[in-house]
């Protein structure tokens, strides 16, 4: 027993809440209790070309539905663009953003001539073509409402704070090589915060002491250290959980509609036999099978 490890469950509501998100509110939720804690809810909205509201009722229907209790009010980020504001002017005002013209074509562009191949999980790495435009000619863009982003200047970041450490559950003792990550957008112009500047703020605001998430986000766990460090906030420990897959091997995502816990639920399944076939496929190393397959 840990008193005082605070977990949390943080889906973003951009569709149906599916098997895969069950497992993490069930990783959060056992971590918690295993050590007497508490696992909280927050709603990871800041999307909102991608995530809609009607996709935030059907989650909390569906956590209802499966019984799976949160203390408090939930934190929804939706509600919190201020405090992601002011941050980023602090950041602005250490010189550690910039402001980026480039597009997603001219990046990818910019990566494959350099002869680079896109990064497993975090896509096309920022080349920093934009890092060293003078300031007047950026200055001169924005007034003249040229598109753009605000990207976080990585060995800026790294001279600040080193490579620092963090702990993850199953794989020990990590280091982070902020330039290894490319300069990440923190904020665009319809999108005034990036996820990975909003789940760093809110994991602190939140008092989390460990973080369980899916295996996919590792590599952005890194990132999220460097903006810690940074911002001199606290660090949890981190357990990457595997993700779960079919019978055939792939990884079970939100668009398979048919593994929505709502498509499970109007198919007549109880909560319990939609937990019970997690358990199993936790047993059977991540292979999940609908109830009743
Ligand atoms: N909101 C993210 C998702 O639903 C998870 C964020 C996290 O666990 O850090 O994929």
């Amino acid at each position: 027993m840990t008193p005082g490890v605070r977990t949390r469950f943080a889906p973003s509501p951009s569709g149906p809440l599916h098997v895969g998100h069950l497992l993490a509110a069930l990783s959060a939720l056992r971590l918690a209790e295993r050590h007497g804690g508490t696992c909280l809810l927050r709603i990871e909205d800041i999307d909102a070309r991608a995530q809609k509201p009607e996709f935030t009722t059907l989650l909390y229907e569906d956590l209802e539905w499966l019984g799976l209790n949160f203390p408090g009010e939930p934190m929804v980020q939706s509600r919190r663009f201020g405090i992601y504001g002011a941050v980023l002017e602090t950041l602005r005002g250490r010189g550690l953003l910039y402001p980026c013209f480039c597009t997603r074509t001219e990046i990818r562009a910019q990566v494959a001539e350099m002869g680079r191949a896109p990064h497993a999980t975090l896509g096309y790495l920022y080349p920093g073509t934009c890092r060293n435009l003078p300031p007047e000619l950026a200055a001169e863009r924005i007034a003249a409402g040229v598109p753009h982003t605000w990207r976080l200047d990585m060995q800026k970041v790294q001279d600040l704070v080193g490579c620092p450490l963090w702990h993850d559950m199953y794989r020990g003792t990590q280091r982070t090589v902020p330039t290894r990550y490319g300069d990440v957008v923190l904020a665009r112009k319809d999108f005034p915060a990036s996820y990975h500047l909003c789940v760093v703020v809110d994991d602190a605001a939140q008092g989390i002491t460990h973080v369980t998430r899916g295996a996919d986000l590792f590599e952005a766990t890194h990132i999220h250290r460097a903006l810690q460090a940074v911002l001199g906030l606290p660090v949890p420990q981190y357990c990457h959980h595997s993700l779960l897959r079919d019978n055939a091997g792939k990884r079970l995502a939100k668009r398979d509609g048919a593994r929505s816990l709502e498509s499970l639920r109007r198919a007549g399944f109880t909560p319990r036999q939609v937990l019970e076939s997690l358990q199993t496929a936790l047993r059977q190393g991540g292979i999940w099978y609908a109830p009743g397959d």
